[in-house]
């Protein structure tokens, strides 16, 4: 039998040990000449390259990346599968938007052929933008996240999917009953939640779709396996909100649907959250509830500006996500730049070392899966994306005059995108790779 040896990847290395708002340098390593021992698909190990290089006792693949910089793979935590031949559709606010383009679209996926090309296509993008786990929503449709995870599972990516929940206000073609979605939800669960690297979350679309005899739903199917996520969206769009409140006239605010019914906890990853009071956000805090911040989408959609100083005062668990379909690229890169985008028009500077803290390590703590990715902690899955600062002569020659990192990350948030992508690796094994990039 042939042995297998450890692989060393030298290059820069950037990790995030905690978030940089709360300890500043303490937060991260860094190594400029870096070198990531990875062997059956674990990091082992993390240092200085000469270091590492000169300890190491047993032969070792070295592949040689320097001038570039490895990160953890980017971690994505809301975005909708099905709506990826719907991105780039004109001219709506979320709930028209809905109706226009989502609905007709996400119809489709009852055909399980094109649930599986379209399954294909979006997870093999998202390796080819570095991004190598993400919360996703499939359709009302088991045969939507059946398909999903075959295609995940197929290529050992770490992925969170669950069948959208929605038994009113949406096509009929769309809508389950609340007893249909238990029993799809619960058969999807016993086949794909902690199967290999696959997990499953309960996820009922929003307030406006779901019965209270749904949202009870949701609870009990949370209740029946405690290790599930729960994904929703909450406080998007003013229209959203008014409509959520006149179904639910019981509920004081829109966050008090989901109270009610059980489903705001520390294994709850919100979307949008952008129309929130100091009190919303003081109980979403207290819950430890997850906020994922998809500025992309709520520029795109027009929904509003999430008020991240307000977040961060309360304590919230800040990640970052695409929103695709209603977001405008799977690039986190690209998700990094209009997320400063939308603090500078709240006069606040978000800095880079955190946007990148946001779409890696938060990522894993926001889905629960800090233990096993998002940093280069011995032991943790290896999932890491090669970075190249040079992959346009535009940004070749923007690199030449940053200063220190936080400048050179910078700039590589702002120009880039999945050009700088030069290689994506799941659990030690290279998934991706741009063929026509000099510097690999
Ligand atoms: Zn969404």
């Amino acid at each position: 039998m042939k042995t297998v040896h450890p692989s060393v990847y030298r290059a820069s290395i950037l990790h995030f040990l905690s978030d940089p708002l709360l300890d500043g340098d303490e937060a991260y390593e860094y190594f400029e000449d870096g070198a990531l021992v990875v062997d059956q698909g674990k990091v082992i190990q993390l240092g200085d390259a000469q270091t590492l290089l000169a300890q190491l006792d047993h032969p070792a693949n070295l592949v040689d990346l320097r001038g570039q910089l490895i990160i953890p793979g980017f971690i994505d935590t809301h975005l909708h599968y099905p709506q990826i031949d719907i991105m780039a559709s004109h001219g709506e606010a979320l709930l028209d938007w809905l109706n226009r383009y989502t609905f007709p679209a996400e119809q489709a996926f009852k055909d399980p052929r094109h649930a599986l090309e379209t399954a294909n296509f979006f997870v093999d993008e998202l390796l080819k933008n570095g991004t190598t786990t993400a919360a996703v929503f499939g359709t009302v449709h088991k045969t939507s996240v059946n398909a999903f995870f075959e295609v995940s599972q197929a290529r050992n990516t770490r992925m969170i999917c669950g069948q959208v929940m929605m038994d009113r206000n949406a096509p009929r073609a769309l809508c389950d009953t609340a007893t249909q979605s238990y029993e799809d939800s619960s058969e999807l669960i016993s086949k794909w939640h902690q199967n290999g690297r696959q997990q499953y979350a309960v996820t009922p679309r929003f307030a406006i779709t779901s019965s209270p005899a749904q949202l009870e739903v949701a609870a009990q199917l949370l209740k029946d396996t405690p290790s599930l996520l729960l994904q929703t969206h909450l406080s998007e769009n003013k229209d959203e909100i008014a409509f959520a409140l006149k179904l639910f006239p019981e509920a004081n605010d829109y966050l008090d649907i989901y109270e009610r019914y059980g489903l705001v906890n520390s294994n709850s990853v919100f979307a949008h959250a952008l129309h929130l009071n100091d009190d919303q956000c003081q109980r979403l805090g207290a819950q430890q509830a997850k906020i994922a911040f998809c500025p992309s989408s709520n520029l795109f959609l027009g929904s509003g500006l999430a008020d991240i100083k307000k977040f961060d005062t309360h304590n919230l668990g800040l990640s970052l996500a695409s929103d695709v379909g209603a977001g405008t690229r799977l690039s986190m890169l690209h998700t990094m730049a209009e997320a400063y985008k939308v603090c500078r028009l709240q006069n606040y500077s978000l800095d880079a070392l955190r946007s990148f803290y946001l779409a890696t390590l938060a990522g894993a703590k926001a889905l629960g899966l800090e233990d096993k990715v998002g940093s280069f902690r011995p032991g943790n899955e290896a999932d890491f994306v090669v970075l190249n600062y040079d992959a346009t002569s535009l940004m070749k020659r923007r690199q030449v005059q940053c200063e220190d990192l936080p400048d050179k990350l910078f700039a590589l948030l702002m120009l880039g995108d999945d050009r700088s992508i030069t290689s994506t690796y799941v659990a030690g094994k290279r998934v991706y790779h741009a063929d026509n990039n000099p510097h690999a």
